[in-house]
């Protein structure tokens, strides 16, 4: 199954309704408009559960895994432990940012054999099955949140959740689960339209003074300069709000190979392509627990390092040269 795990509301935003009706605010917006999944009123948004969303988006995911395998045992008449004899649950996650700023989890979810992709799921792991453990799961996880000010957060998955089938072989060829492999079934499939945008930044803040001079919307900066504000009190040291307050709060990780993923339409050839290096080599799964995130756009250089100057000559000697000395 392709599942999409969205964040719920914070507010009231501008958006495009299917209906024809216009916005809140009263206007028709243009699919490219700016004010998309921005707040109809700033003043009354609330930044702060935003933003420590964000920041617990990584514990709800991981509390959501632990229930679904509980509601996929409870759905085959098992017990979790005896669930291990019979199947797997298979699954590699991808996170992306709604225009609104808050992170919302891409996943493909798989039911395999007991020995993972190369055995067949016994019969009784239907979509069906499958698809209502997923909504049962999605709907009981919840991660109880810091206490702000005499607040109590609490942090749950929005009621816009989005479960499809995978009708493709893309995922059913034994293939383990990767999150290359979900970002490039992404660009691959997904219809992307004005609600995903890059929310954050680049690279962290060192200074609070820097936002100020940023290029980024009044929403964004909003977001960012809560994060780093939040980031302040003691009592969420363990967030590292300050570290992580370009990327909105959310401790994501978009290494070197996830800016190759993207949702425009100018990326999927090099996503089609990294789609196809992905089937034809091992898999270099992830070790570390973090997240991919896509459409999130780094500078990395142009041309090539040293390094890679060095590998590329000697891999690929002029004619003629190879096997003779250098000068
Ligand atoms: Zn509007």
């Amino acid at each position: 199954m392709f599942a999409t795990f969205t964040a719920p509301g914070f507010g009231p935003v501008h958006n495009r309704r299917t209906d024809g009706r216009p916005c809140r605010c009263g206007d028709h917006h243009d699919q490219d408009d700016e004010a998309l999944g921005t707040p109809l009123n700033p003043d009354t948004y609330d930044y702060e559960a935003a933003v420590l969303w964000n920041a617990h988006a990584g514990q709800l995911w991981r509390r959501f895994s632990t229930y679904l395998r509980r509601e996929v045992a409870k759905r085959a008449g098992l017990s979790q432990r005896r669930l291990r004899d019979h199947a797997r649950v298979s699954f590699a996650k991808v996170a992306e940012y709604q225009k609104r700023g808050a992170v919302h989890f891409h996943a493909v979810i798989r039911l395999d054999g007991p020995s993972g992709g190369d055995t067949p799921p016994p019969p009784w792991a239907t979509a069906e099955l499958l698809t209502d453990a997923i909504e049962a799961a999605a709907t009981k996880a919840s991660v109880d949140g810091p206490v702000i000010d005499g607040r109590t957060h609490t942090f749950t998955f929005g009621r816009q959740l989005d479960v499809r089938t995978i009708r493709s072989a893309d995922f059913n060829d034994g293939q383990e689960l990767t999150e290359r492999a979900v970002a490039a079934y992404i660009a691959k499939y997904a219809t992307k339209g004005a609600e995903t945008a890059t929310g954050a930044l680049d690279r962290p803040l060192k200074f609070a003074a820097e936002l100020a001079q940023l290029d980024i919307s009044d929403h964004s900066r909003r977001l960012v300069r809560t994060a780093w504000t939040l980031g302040a009190r003691k009592s969420l040291e363990h967030l590292r709000l300050r570290a992580w307050a370009h990327m909105l709060g959310f401790r994501g990780h978009f290494s070197t190979k996830s800016r190759r993923y993207s949702t425009t339409l100018g990326a999927l050839r090099n996503a089609r392509a990294e789609w196809r290096r992905a089937q034809a080599v091992p898999a270099n799964a992830p070790t570390t627990n973090t997240t991919y995130v896509l459409a999130h756009w780094v500078f990395a250089g142009t041309g090539l390092s040293d390094t890679e100057a060095w590998l590329s000559a000697s891999l690929d000697p002029a004619p003629g040269t190879e096997g003779e000395p250098t000068a």
